[in-house]
């Protein structure tokens, strides 16, 4: 069984830890690779590479640094063909959605490019009489990733572009399901000239997280996953005296008001709720119909095309499929397990994703698209995150109503609103509890040269991922103040200094 190493210090590194993972390819069940899972002192040995990387990169140009990320981002574009494939295989995503998620990682490396205008920092002529201020925004150390599988690609490159862009050195540990992207983005980085030990990836569990989230060495960790995990990863890092940035879970409504353009509505709900069969923090999994006329419309375009939803392998030639599998049996047994407890609880199942069979691929992870309606707030489908192509309606009377819902979630990640009524999405982006809106955009993830991340439980600690927050994460500020005074000074002063 091909084994999926790690990568230290410039070299793919074989583990003795003696304790591996299976790696899946979700459309056939059949198990392709197995991942390492590195021991504490093996990942102890990838911070220790990354330690000694440090001063030497910390020192290069940021010049010099970025033009080794003009050459990464064009082997990610000669590569892109072979690196969608492998997302495709182990997530389980169809390939145009996995080659999405490698352009809008490439938009950080595009983002990272500019560092030496990033870096550049604040500078006062004349704070007081002959005394300038400026800023130094210097790299911390050796910083720490930890990724989740709904992106192998993307939230990888969300951390480290930006991150030795910055002059630091970087460990990433991505999810175990889908473990092989971050070791091609590793050979890649080297071929483009970053010198050994700036990039490293070890593979593992729990013990490897724990060592990067109390090792000294470390002093930043970047952390996207579930809430439950994400808490964890902020307490024990932040205990630990680090840095730290936990982006977990998600349960994104859409409100979808009277006066909204309908078909507009439906397609973007559609797209928002099963694309990437759900697995996606941004996901719209909560359409909040105002009005009972709204709903019964929204649900006559939505049932048709749920039906009609082409779901089957990621990769396939010919017509694409509109949806892969899930990425695991236990997580797709979790989602049909939800969709039993919706029935339960009492909403009304319209369109039931359970028990597909694609031909070819009996032993997929499939899921099929499935719509619920009359879906209240106490019920466990609305409370919980499903992480899979299952989308709820709630029914609610007026846009007061659909606002206190919505900020009444434990989770504030991303929300949408659609409308005519510009002063309706004007009012709606400045009342709701939610830290990425979208007006008639259902998956407001902004670009790279903005930050991403939400609010409430979806988010722990004060800086964003990419763009200005991810500058100021991944650097320490200080400020210079200086004088070069040309007569000597007469006299001590022993009040406080003020500037005159
Ligand atoms: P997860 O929390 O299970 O795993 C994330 C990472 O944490 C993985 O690398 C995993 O190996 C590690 N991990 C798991 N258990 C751990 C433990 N006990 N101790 C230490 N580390 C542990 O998440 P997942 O299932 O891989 O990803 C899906 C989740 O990620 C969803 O909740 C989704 O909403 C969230 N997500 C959020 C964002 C965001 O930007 N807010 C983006 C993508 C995904």
């Amino acid at each position: 069984m091909e084994q999926v190493l790690n990568f230290i210090g410039g070299e793919i590194t074989e583990s003795h830890s003696g304790r591996t993972a299976p790696v899946y390819n979700p459309a056939t069940g059949e198990q392709s690779r197995e991942v390492v899972l590195s021991s504490a002192d093996e990942v102890r040995s990838a911070i220790a590479a990354a330690q000694k990387a440090f001063p030497r990169w910390a020192g290069t140009s940021p010049l010099r640094r970025a033009r080794i990320l003009f050459k990464f981002k064009a082997l990610l574009e000669e590569n892109m063909d072979e690196l969608a494939r492998l997302i495709s295989n182990e997530h389980g995503k169809v390939y145009s959605d996995a080659v999405g998620e490698l352009t809008r990682g490439l938009e950080v490396v595009e983002f990272a490019c500019g560092i030496p205008h990033l870096l550049k920092g604040e500078h006062s002529l004349n704070v007081g009489t002959g005394v300038d201020s400026n800023s130094l925004m210097q790299p911390l150390g050796v910083c720490a990733g930890i990724s989740p599988f709904n992106f192998p690609a993307m939230v990888p490159m969300w951390m480290f572009p930006v991150a030795i862009a910055s002059g630091n050195t970087f460990v990433m540990k991505p999810s175990e399901k889908d473990p092989s992207t971050s070791v091609r983005l590793a050979e890649l980085l080297k071929q483009a000239g970053l010198p050994d030990g700036v990039f490293n990836v070890v593979h593992g569990d729990k013990e490897a997280v724990d060592v990067l989230l109390t090792d000294h060495r470390i002093q930043a960790v970047s952390f996207v996953g579930s809430t439950p995990i994400a808490e964890y990863i902020y307490s024990t890092a932040s205990a630990h005296g680090k840095r730290c940035q936990a982006l977990g879970g998600a349960k994104n409504h859409a409100v979808i008001m009277p006066d909204a353009d309908l078909d507009l509505a439906a397609n973007a709900l559609m797209g928002a709720a099963f694309g990437a069969a759900g697995e996606r923090c941004m996901a719209i999994s909560v359409a909040v119909a105002v009005g009972d006329e709204v709903a019964d419309q929204l649900i006559a375009r939505l049932k048709p095309q749920v039906e009609a939803l082409r779901v089957g392998p990621g990769v396939v030639e010919g017509q694409e499929n509109d949806m892969g599998p899930l990425v695991s049996a236990v997580h797709r047994d979790k989602v049909v397990g939800y969709i039993d407890q919706g029935e339960q609880e009492g909403a009304e199942l319209v369109v039931d994703g359970r028990g597909l069979r694609v031909p070819g691929h009996e032993a997929g992870y499939f899921v099929g698209g499935t719509l619920f309606d009359k879906v209240t707030p106490e019920m466990t489908i609305y409370r919980e995150e499903i992480f899979g192509p299952v989308l709820a309606v709630v029914r609610v009377p007026d846009y007061a109503s659909a606002l206190e819902l919505v900020n009444n979630h434990e989770y504030g990640n991303g929300t949408a609103i659609f409308t005519r009524d510009g002063h309706a999405g004007r009012q709606f982006s400045h009342d709701v509890l939610a830290g990425m809106v979208g007006v008639n955009v259902p998956i407001p993830v902004p670009m790279a040269f903005h930050s991403f991340g939400g609010w409430k439980r979806s988010v722990f600690g004060p800086l964003n991922v990419h763009g200005p927050d991810g500058v100021r994460f991944y650097t320490r500020m200080k400020t210079v103040t200086s004088r070069w005074p040309s007569e000597p000074q007469q006299s001590a002063e022993f009040s406080m200094p003020t500037m005159k």
